[in-house]
């Protein structure tokens, strides 16, 4: 059933004719995608901008990229100490999709209680790169990383080493019953302490693998570990590397990524990384792994591997980490600066 919704958006933008035209349609953009907005469910958009901001009318702006609906712009008064260059709007709309208020650029500490900080949803299925390319932009944007896998992993090591079969539901819940799983930062790098103790190192064999995505399709086990999930992307900018990061955890994340590549590609990128571990394992049997954990990761009933309809869609089949993370440094950047 749709409700008549009101949904406001902020961003700032330098008095020439481009930058206020640049500024006004991205956010615009933005608005509409992120609330799912049609101009047919759009009764109308009021524009103010700072009195500083005279070049353009950002109403005009948004009419000449072919959004015919109702348009309006206005001026403010100029106050002093508020934050100047900025373009507010306002939109009514019929809509039945939660709301999502934009503020992007300098616009952000207009709403830190909406903006204070922000999360990076990167998800996709095993061997994408995406514990890779979530290290350099954490590193680069000196953000939180969580690995949310280690997690999942940490909990089937629990299961394998106490002999309880992953898939049985009611035999892992028994035995994941009392357990603790946390998250460390020391030195920067991420320790997984399951009942207390760093397990970092005995969760990265296809064993291991296959447990943790066994166990990952269990309702009792992905509702244990939202919260911790949760919590760590709720104390600062974050990104966090999944399968439902966009879907389920952070649903209202500001940026959202799924990131893909063929198979075949991904079980290359497994296989040389287990062997320069020391590791001794066939090619073939990496690929039928990752073509097994894509089913599984895939199909499973409860948060299942989705792309989130707000996230983009990059392939890595032909770009390396670092071409990845600088596309999302590059989107983060642009919003944030
Ligand atoms: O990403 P990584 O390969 O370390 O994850 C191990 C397994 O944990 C995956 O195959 C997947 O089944 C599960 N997982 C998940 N949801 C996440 C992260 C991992 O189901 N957010």
């Amino acid at each position: 059933m749709s409700e008549l919704v009101s949904i406001r958006g902020a961003v700032t933008a330098p008095n020439t004719v481009e930058g206020i035209t640049e500024a006004a349609r991205r956010l615009i953009d933005r608005l509409f995608f992120k609330n799912r907005l049609q101009d047919k469910n759009v009764v109308n958009m009021v524009f103010t901008s700072t009195a500083d901001l005279t070049a353009f009318y950002p109403a005009r702006a948004v009419r000449e990229s072919g959004h015919a609906v109702p348009l309006f712009s206005c001026a403010e008064p100029n106050i002093d100490g508020s934050l100047g260059g900025c373009i507010r709007v306002m939109i009514t709309a019929y809509s039945d999709a939660p709301v999502h208020n934009i503020y992007l650029n300098g616009a952000r500490a207009l709403r830190q209680d909406i903006c204070g900080s922000y999360a990076i949803a990167l998800d996709g299925p095993s061997g994408a790169g995406k514990s890779t390319v979530a290290r350099l932009v954490s590193n680069s944007l000196g953000i939180t990383y969580l690995d949310t896998g280690a997690l999942y992993r940490a909990l089937g090591l629990k299961v394998v080493s106490n002999n309880v079969s992953p898939s049985d539901a009611e035999a892992v819940e028994r035995c994941l019953k009392d357990v603790s799983v946390a998250i460390e930062y020391r030195d920067g790098a991420q320790c997984v302490l399951l009942d207390g103790d760093d397990v970092s190192g005995k969760i990265r064999t296809p064993e291991i693998s296959m447990a943790a995505s066994a166990v990952s399709a269990l309702p009792y086990v992905r509702q244990k570990l939202l919260g911790i999930q949760r919590d760590i992307a709720a104390k600062s900018n974050v990104i966090l590397d999944g399968r439902d990061i966009g879907t389920v955890v952070l649903p209202n994340a500001e940026f959202k990524f799924f990131l893909t590549a063929t198979a075949e590609v991904r079980a290359r990128r497994r296989y040389d990384e287990l062997i320069a571990k020391g590791q001794s394992v066939k090619y073939e049997e990496v690929l039928d792994d990752v073509i097994l954990r894509d089913r599984n990761d895939s199909t499973r009933a409860i948060a299942p591997l989705k792309k989130a309809y707000d996230a983009a869609e990059i392939n890595s089949d032909q770009m390396s980490a670092q071409d990845v993370a600088r596309f999302i440094i590059d989107r983060v950047e642009e919003d944030t600066k």
